[in-house]
């Protein structure tokens, strides 16, 4: 984890609540999917914990919903060459192994984003199987990126685009077919549980990123402690965000 002050090369919006921010700095960017940048916004003490969706050189890009202050101040106040301090790369991250062939992202509303970056990673190398969830057509974003999946089914909450349904019941109504070796997701804790559900008994193993109110970012405030199922606690931001589901108390 470092410390860079990046600047703003690109702040555009993509939905009616949704932006897309890229920055440059002056080094290389590494991250793995699911890694996460603590976005410094001005007048703020807190960072804001953001996915990092692509980094490609000295890029990186993340996208955000609108949300409170801090992404209100995101979209409006920060314009092409401003600069901001982030730490990152931060959290684990997602990892699939060598023998995992057969890749299933669920996703729902901002949880999407940092499935983009497991599904750029892994689209030349893997199978993935791509189940994006939105409230209706006009939510509907980054889709050239996740057209990068071996298959994509968008569903919509209202029926108005793909699949009508959430995303946990557009990967029931293919699992049987697909098989996946594990399955990756990131959502609201609703489309959690709903997954945990799902997936009971099924015997695949499934990665969640839990997206908890942050205080620091790097392991020392405990703000987004969260309860394991073993009784024991883990700190979102320096254990996670990504945990086995069974893992954890949803
Ligand atoms: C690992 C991770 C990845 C995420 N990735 C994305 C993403 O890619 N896109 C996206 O849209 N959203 C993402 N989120 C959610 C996003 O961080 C929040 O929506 C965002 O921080 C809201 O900021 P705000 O100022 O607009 O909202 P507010 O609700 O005004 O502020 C929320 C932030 O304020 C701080 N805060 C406020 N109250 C407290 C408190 N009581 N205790 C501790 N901290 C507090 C925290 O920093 C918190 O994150 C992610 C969250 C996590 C944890």
């Amino acid at each position: 984890m470092r410390e860079v002050i990046a600047s703003v090369l690109e702040n555009v919006r993509l939905t009616r609540d949704v932006y897309s921010l890229t920055f440059a700095c002056d080094e290389k960017i590494k991250a793995r999917p699911g890694q996460f940048a603590m976005i410094g916004v001005s007048g703020f003490p807190l960072r804001r914990p953001l996915a990092i969706c692509k980094s490609e050189g000295e890029r990186f890009t993340v996208c955000y919903r609108l949300k409170g202050e801090g992404t209100r101040r995101l979209a409006f106040d920060y314009k092409i060459g401003e600069k901001l301090s982030v730490l990152l790369p931060l959290g684990n991250g997602f990892f699939v192994g060598e023998e995992e062939k057969k890749v299933a992202v669920v996703g729902g509303g901002a949880g999407v984003f940092p499935l983009i970056s497991a599904i750029r990673e892994y689209a030349q190398s893997k199978e993935i199987y791509a189940y994006m969830g939105f409230a209706s057509a006009d939510a509907v974003c980054m889709e050239y990126e996740m057209r990068r999946a071996k298959s994509l089914s968008v569903a919509t909450d209202d029926g108005s685009m793909g699949f009508h349904g959430t995303a946990v019941q557009a990967l029931l109504s293919e699992i049987g077919e697909v098989k996946p070796d594990v399955i990756l997701s990131c959502g609201p804790l609703p489309m959690l549980r709903a997954l945990k559900e799902a997936v009971a008994g099924k015997n695949i193993p499934t990665y969640v990123s839990l997206e908890e109110r942050m205080g620091c970012g790097i392991g020392a405030c405990l703000v987004c402690v969260c309860d394991k199922t073993d009784g024991k606690h883990a700190r979102v931001c320096k254990d996670g965000p990504v945990f086995e589901i069974s893992e954890i108390s949803l």
